[in-house]
């Protein structure tokens, strides 16, 4: 049997569509006049005042329960605010992995305790995490990591080991590590645990690491001899894999997975409008890319509605995720071809051929960060019973 019926199309309901015109306002007066360059970074992008300010409004934890300081809304309303904030290019990078996967992840295993700590941090845009999965040999083999945590006799931790690519860890407060905390590597998915690491901690080395378009957004993590407290567990003991496995369908559940070469493609829309820029070759690819877009999208929200009726839908995200950075690397291929074609004399504006550079040059990664493509590849075959 496959899982496919269970991606049923459904549209956004009415009072969640209805924060679209609220979020676009904002958006409009916080990012004018910034450049396409600056806004193609979007979840890459770094900006705590901007985080602030979406706090401010009750955007932040929009899902989050009243009771911890979130608005208790929908999935819906989430991807709504979601899809406007990739849209426009918003620079969402500081609060959100805390929003999306951190804060969810403390409501579903945190203890009364920690949800009190952090939830309601997180929705005031004051707690920042990040996600600490990958360790040099263990990256798509998130069962063979390595990195330890020892229970001491008094109940708290000592933490050593490495983490690496974690993505703004330089610029968090916190991350969410997933390590061993009993056996061996050869165990696999036994002996895992989650913890919560304040990254200020002593024995916490954090190194950025530059990439190839010269942004610093990822880091090395080290770890040495960090005593964390018996409360920096999150869940249950060994029970790691499972947690990330659900973590991760939150990752790839979201339309982050679509709108990565979104901003370079209104950037082209807007010349291609222009009589310079307008082309029957150009109209033709608009189109083509639009209709890759739309059904992607009502995938997409027939993934949040599997999140809305409470499932973990980790076999459906991968799917959209899978087919979703395709298109998102396939965006910037096509441009480039029709900017390639043009005749001699046709000039590109300059803010256009800079989008293109920096996504051309930073859309490789869109099928590797949350899981490469080989690894989803492997979940849909499982999830079609073909594994
Ligand atoms: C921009 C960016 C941001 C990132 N941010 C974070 C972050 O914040 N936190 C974090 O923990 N990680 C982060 N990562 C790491 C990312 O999740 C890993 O790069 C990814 O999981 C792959 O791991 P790896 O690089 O070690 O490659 P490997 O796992 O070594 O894979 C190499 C190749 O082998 C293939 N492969 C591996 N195993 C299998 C298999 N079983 N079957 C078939 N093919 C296989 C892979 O698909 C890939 O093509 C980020 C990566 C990028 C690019």
């Amino acid at each position: 049997m496959n899982r496919l019926d269970r991606l049923s199309l459904t549209p956004v309901p009415p009072e969640d569509e209805a924060l679209r015109a609220p979020v676009r306002a904002f958006l409009a007066e916080q990012l004018h006049g910034l450049p396409a360059l600056r806004r193609a970074r979007s979840w890459s992008g770094h900006d705590a005042a901007f985080s602030r300010a979406l706090a401010a409004r009750g955007w932040l934890g929009l899902t989050l329960p009243l009771e911890h300081g979130g608005a208790g809304r929908s999935p819906f309303a989430r991807y709504v605010l979601v899809e406007e904030l990739l849209n426009a290019g918003a620079p969402v990078g500081a609060h959100w992995i805390a929003d999306r996967q951190s804060g969810p992840l403390i409501l579903k295993y945190g203890t009364p305790a920690q949800q009190q700590r952090y939830l309601p941090a997180i929705c005031r845009g004051e707690a920042f995490f990040c996600i600490g999965m990958s360790e040099p040999g263990a990256g798509s083999d998130l069962a063979s990591v390595r990195t330890r945590a020892e229970r001491q006799a008094d109940g708290r931790w000592r933490l050593n080991g490495q983490k690496v690519w974690t993505t703004h860890a330089h610029q968090s407060h916190f991350m969410i590590a997933l390590v061993r905390s009993s056996g061996a590597p050869e165990d696999r998915q036994a002996g895992l645990s989650q913890l919560i690491v304040d990254l200020s901690l002593p024995g916490v080395t954090v190194r950025p690491i530059t990439d190839l378009s010269g942004d610093q957004h990822f880091c090395e993590v080290f770890f040495d001899d960090v005593m964390l407290a018996p409360e920096a567990l999150v869940g249950r003991e060994g029970q790691g894999w499972a947690q990330v496995t659900a973590e991760l369908a939150y990752e790839r559940s979201g339309p982050e997975r679509l709108y990565s070469s979104i901003v370079l493609f209104d950037e082209w829309l807007a010349w291609v409008r222009t009589p310079t820029g307008r082309s029957d070759a150009a109209l033709a690819l608009a189109g083509r890319i639009a209709a890759q877009l739309a059904p992607l999208r009502a995938l997409s929200l027939a993934v949040t509605a599997r999140l809305a009726a409470g499932d973990s839908p980790v076999v459906e995200a991968a799917l959209v995720k899978d087919l979703g950075t395709s298109v998102e690397q396939l965006i910037p291929a096509l441009i480039a071809d029709d900017l390639a074609s043009r005749p001699d004399g046709c000039e590109p504006p300059a803010e256009l051929l800079l989008t293109l550079a920096y996504i051309s040059q930073v859309a490789p990664s869109f099928s590797l960060r949350g899981g490469t493509r080989d690894i989803l590849r492997g979940m849909i075959a499982r999830g079609l019973g073909l594994r």
